[in-house]
């Protein structure tokens, strides 16, 4: 990064003068009392934005739109499972979500009570969040795909006073009911809900518990008023918490702040996403994850933008039939700008008729932002040549709540480097440190830890949900000798400054002495012509303590019924990675499944299929997506 540049000067200023910087930015949004100290940093992991600021999210997300955009798109729902399209301007999630939050204060939650939400992607599940923020309460988003064990443990942390439900969700057309789901996670939490607020959508039956579960239409009926006003919150109170995709571990309840959230969506729109009121945002994401609050539910609606919620598949029209080009139709028909989306969608159109790309008028869309996991070279130049506008790939994690590296094109214009996420966003002071002498790499292309140095910037965890200790302990604590926070990553910086990102840190093997980052072998992998998806892992082994194990999705699935053809795409697999990366880097078997083990946010779960490999229990399942697949490599592993 030149040091002379617009962005480079941005960022300086941001690192260096960090009170000015965001004192600025909290401009974009709308405060009831100004903060009278803008960073509160004494104790240290902690951190305090916004002192003594009022705010509310929802009044910033809502009302403060009303006079000048009542009557403006504010919330569009897609649902191709059901076959349904609505529009709500800002008026009319004005009054939504005032009733939804008349229907809580009604069930007995105040200020600071949680809320935990097990919802599809229905408006309500919207109109829940935002009303929880409009009365102080705190919500907990629980991914409407889990069952009931992932549920039940959330229940039992998060202890909400009332579970905001529906009676199902649906997924490629196939009815899933929640609510004996949830009736099965409270049953075996041994916290419980005092009331559960359902949605009925219609799709399947609800057995109502008396005294416990009522209908949201029913208890607005109830309501005598549906006037709620904003409860000015301090900018440090709680505005959620949100579980962590759990691909490395048990998921960690990041919590976070009211005012600075508020300030970080803000100024990341304005900077980042360059997304402006009046325009339509288009996020194919869940509300279960961090990417949904941010980016369907704060982020847009803050900007005054439109927001896109989708319920559904990438690949299914509106009456359920197959349709690859669904996404490019609503780009074109509600001329979204800003698109968000994760690689393992991508990969999914990427089997889709590339003329599907050309099929509709995507002239309004300015960048496509993929977010999640690595954005492989020939994922990231597939949709780029479809598509014709920038692609920005962008780094973060649930704990950071917005971007730590990507690019600011609003601020600056740079070049999209294919296998990079950017550079460092303004208040993320990111480093590369060797993990075990917590020395700071300086030179380019040396391999380390991703850290970043505190104070962290406003909109990052404030810490994990009731339990400070493994906050500190956790993130603050695993390189010796400074208190930096662990992204877990691994991750080198080029001359210009761009970083790249290796995989995680416990997804590195060590192969006879030599550390190996699987995500390395597996971009050299999946540049092989006949490889559709690979997962690398490190198994143990006798001799040089660990190998490689590759298992890869063949594009032509004839290699997964004929031996001989597997054979000789094993052999070419290897050749590549041994002429790219060397020998030790060569996979001691490349083996071949029709689908690679994932969590529901669509994340290769490398420590399930490594304890499979080394015959160990996989551990907690509950947030798989399709077990199945991991059978699959068992049967393959052992045959
Ligand atoms: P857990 O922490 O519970 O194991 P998780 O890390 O998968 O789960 P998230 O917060 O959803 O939970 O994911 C953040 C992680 O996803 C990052 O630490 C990184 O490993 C990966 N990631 C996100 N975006 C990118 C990206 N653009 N490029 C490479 N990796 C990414
Ligand atoms: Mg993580």
């Amino acid at each position: 990064m030149s040091p002379h540049s617009r962005y480079a000067e941005f960022y300086r200023r941001s690192i260096e003068a960090p009170e000015d910087f965001w004192a600025e930015q909290a401009k974009l949004i709308d405060w009831h009392a100004q903060p009278t100290r803008i960073l509160d940093d004494a104790k240290p992991p902690f951190v305090n934005w916004f002192v003594g600021g009022k705010t509310n999210l929802c009044h910033n997300a809502v009302d403060r739109h009303l006079p000048t955009r009542g009557d403006s798109p504010a919330l569009i729902h897609v649902s191709t499972e059901t076959g349904t399209e609505r529009t709500y301007t800002f008026s009319q999630l004005h009054e939504e979500v005032q009733r939804t939050a008349a229907s809580l204060l009604a069930l007995g939650v105040g200020k600071g009570d949680r809320v935990l939400i097990y919802m599809p992607m229905i408006p309500q599940a919207a109109f829940a969040m935002l009303a929880c923020a409009r009365i102080g309460a705190i919500h907990c988003v629980v991914f409407g795909g889990f069952a009931s064990g992932a549920l039940a443990s959330r229940i039992e942390d998060a202890a909400p006073k009332v579970v905001v439900s529906a009676d199902a969700g649906s997924r490629g057309g196939k009815v899933v009911a929640y609510k004996p789901l949830l009736d099965e996670a409270i049953r075996v939490s041994s916290h419980k809900p005092e009331a559960v607020l359902l949605s009925d959508r219609g799709l399947a039956p609800m057995e109502l518990v008396a005294g416990r579960d009522h209908l949201d239409s029913e208890v607005a009926a109830r309501l005598s008023s549906a006037d709620v006003p904003c409860e000015w919150l301090d900018a440090t109170d709680i505005s959620y918490t949100i579980y962590t995709s759990g691909t490395t571990g048990r998921p960690k309840g990041v919590q976070r702040d009211t005012g600075g959230y508020a300030v970080a969506l803000a100024a990341s729109m304005k900077h980042i996403f360059d997304g402006r009121a009046g325009e339509t945002y288009f996020s194919t994401s869940d509300i279960g994850w961090v990417v949904g609050h941010s980016y369907i539910v704060y982020g847009p609606l803050i900007a005054g933008m439109a927001t896109l919620m989708y319920e559904g598949l990438p690949t299914q029209g509106m009456n359920r039939e197959p349709d690859g080009g669904i996404w490019w139709r609503l780009v074109e028909k509600y001329k979204v700008t800003v698109m968000f989306s994760a690689p393992t969608a991508v990969r999914v159109l990427k089997k889709q008729d590339p003329a599907l790309l050309k099929k509709y008028d995507l002239s309004s869309l300015r960048a496509l932002f993929l977010a999640g996991e690595p954005l492989d070279e020939p994922t990231a130049r597939w949709i780029s040549d479809g598509l014709g506008v920038p692609i920005i790939d962008n780094y973060w994690q649930t704990e950071s709540g917005w971007p730590i590296i990507t690019l600011a094109n609003a601020v600056e214009r740079k070049p999209s480097k294919f296998g990079s996420p950017g550079v460092p966003m303004y208040g993320f002071k990111v480093k590369i440190l060797d993990e075990s002498t917590g020395e700071e790499l300086t030179a380019p292309n040396e391999k380390g830890v991703v850290v970043i140095e505190g104070p962290t910037p406003p909109g990052f965890m404030q810490t994990v949900w009731k339990d400070d200790a493994r906050f500190v302990n956790t993130y603050w604590k695993s390189v010796p000798g400074r208190m930096v926070y662990s992204t877990f990553d691994w991750g080198i910086r080029d001359e210009d400054g761009y970083f790249y990102i290796l995989g995680r840190t416990d997804d590195v093997i060590n192969v006879a002495g030599h550390r190996l980052g699987t995500r390395e072998i597996e971009e050299c992998i999946s540049g092989h012509a006949g490889v559709a998806e690979v997962a690398v892992v490190g198994v143990a082994d006798a001799l040089k303590g660990q190998v490689a194990m590759a298992f890869a999705v063949p594009k032509d699935s004839q290699a997964l019924s004929d031996p001989a053809r597997a054979l000789t795409l094993e052999g070419e697999v290897m050749q590549r990675v041994n002429d790219e990366l060397g020998a030790v880097a060569r996979p001691a078997r490349v083996r071949f499944v029709s689908a690679l083990p994932k969590t529901r946010s669509g994340k290769l779960l490398r420590r399930a299929i490594q304890a499979v490999c080394e015959q160990r229990d996989p551990g907690d399942l509950t947030t798989m997506d399709d077990p199945a697949s991991l059978q699959q490599i068992r049967q393959v592993v052992q045959g």
